[in-house]
């Protein structure tokens, strides 16, 4: 096959208004790629003239990924489309140069996978051969069985249980948020700062919100050591890079919980299931609430997957860390009942659900559910608790893969399919250590 080779458009025309930082692009024409013998649309940069993503750079990923669309797609204009549509993406999670670089590649990295898998007709990562021979999700859920945490590891690790006397209503035992007496008064889990809230939970005063996302990164400079946001590159103590409209907090609420049920009697229905699960939540004026739920199956499939509109008035949804934005849950209707509904129609109590610190994603989906397996438990960092791998170290050690940078959205199908990855190669360990 020919090399991809691509040749920008000279700049004609450069929009210096600071107001326009919209990006248009000319629909790639067959004309102009037959005169520059590219294979990848060109970006026309629109941006203000001190742009944070070098122009060049931002071409270079269109092209890379434009190559990886032309793998999959047959028609060249859609492969164009989507590869601009994917650099736009990328571009807009990106504070800096730096993160763009990191998101882009990350990006790049998920559509080689794409691709080298539709080459290889769908066939998923070599555990797929192995977990052909366990034959079904029988001797895969016998396996698991060991590392379903115990009781008391359920309530060490917060998960909800069943309140004792309130019915529908869970109790965390390892609540430690409860320090806030003040029921008008509410902390926010993004800049610290305590703000006011109506009866209804609404804020009294529009204050904005100003933080920086990412850690303190301590560096070696000549004479000495500075610490610097790995957000945004600021010397620590600058003003946020991030700001928002308003506060948020993130306490859950602990009622409106249903429990998986046993399943009914009568003859042996077969394996009670293993599915793998992730959440997403978005802030509300009652805190964390659901937007997005995806189930994988143990070949890796989407089992179950959709948005949730969550019962109160959303005030951030957190787009930067869920990769959900307002258009994805503004008309849909499918509410946290319906997802309950459904789920308690093919999870019973016996069904073992893998997650990472799943304990977070039942409160949000407001499950009782004691059949747990808990990558973060089943992985524990060398330190032990409270310390633990996030669910990017892990797979990056164990599947020589990144996935989950922090800067761009999480992908909840594929963190779920990563810890159903994980557990399949901690099962495969495992039988060769007893032969
Ligand atoms: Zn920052
Ligand atoms: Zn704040």
């Amino acid at each position: 096959s020919s090399q991809v080779t691509s040749v920008l458009t000279p700049m004609s025309q450069v929009n210096t208004s600071t107001v326009a930082v919209k990006q248009i692009y000319h629909p790639p024409a067959v004309t102009s790629v037959q005169r520059y013998r590219t294979t990848a649309p060109v970006l026309i940069p629109c941006e203000a003239p001190k742009d944070k993503v070098p122009h060049d750079l931002r071409q270079r990923y269109v092209n890379m990924f434009t190559e990886e669309f032309l793998k999959t797609t047959t028609n060249v204009n859609d492969a164009f489309e989507k590869a601009l549509a994917e650099e736009r993406t990328v571009y807009n999670r990106s504070v800096n140069k730096l993160k763009y670089q990191s998101v882009a590649v990350n990006a790049l990295k998920r559509l080689k996978n794409q691709s080298a898998v539709a080459a290889k007709g769908g066939n998923l990562w070599k555990t797929q051969t192995f977990l052909n021979k366990m034959s079904d999700d029988m001797a895969l859920y016998d396996s698991l069985k060991d590392y379903i945490l115990t009781e008391e590891r359920l309530i060490e690790s917060n998960y909800p249980v069943q309140h004792p006397e309130k019915p529908g209503c869970a109790i965390l035992f390892a609540d430690n948020k409860k320090g806030n007496t003040d029921s008008l008064k509410r902390i926010c889990c993004r800049c610290g700062a305590t703000f006011s809230v109506s009866q209804t939970g609404k804020h009294i005063r529009k204050e904005e919100c100003n933080y920086h996302y990412g850690k303190g990164v301590k560096n070696k400079v000549p004479g000495g050591v500075e610490t610097r946001y790995s957000c945004c590159e600021g010397v620590m103590g600058a003003p946020g890079c991030q700001v928002f409209k308003l506060h948020v907090h993130d306490s859950l609420s602990l009622d409106g919980f249903v429990s998986t049920l046993p399943r009914h009697p009568g003859p042996d229905t077969g394996c009670p299931g293993v599915y793998s699960l992730d959440c997403e939540m978005c802030y509300t004026i009652h805190g964390l609430e659901l937007s997005r739920v995806t189930l994988v199956n143990s070949g890796l499939q989407v089992v179950y997957d959709t948005f949730v509109r969550p019962d109160n008035e959303v005030i951030d949804y957190n787009t930067r860390f869920s990769g959900i934005s307002e258009e994805d849950v503004k008309g849909n209707h499918t509410s946290l009942r319906e997802v309950q509904e459904t789920l308690l129609s093919f999870i019973s109590a016996d069904t073992i659900l893998i997650g990472h610190s799943l304990e977070t994603d039942l409160c949000a989906l407001k499950l009782l559910h004691g059949t747990v397996v808990d990558t973060s438990v089943v992985f524990p960092h060398r330190l032990g608790l409270p310390h633990k791998l996030t669910l990017n170290n892990l797979t990056a050690e164990y599947l020589r893969r990144i996935i989950q940078e922090s800067v761009c959205g999480h992908d909840t199908a594929e963190d779920a399919a990563a810890c159903m990855e994980l557990m399949l190669w901690k099962v495969k360990e495992d039988g060769k250590l007893k032969k």
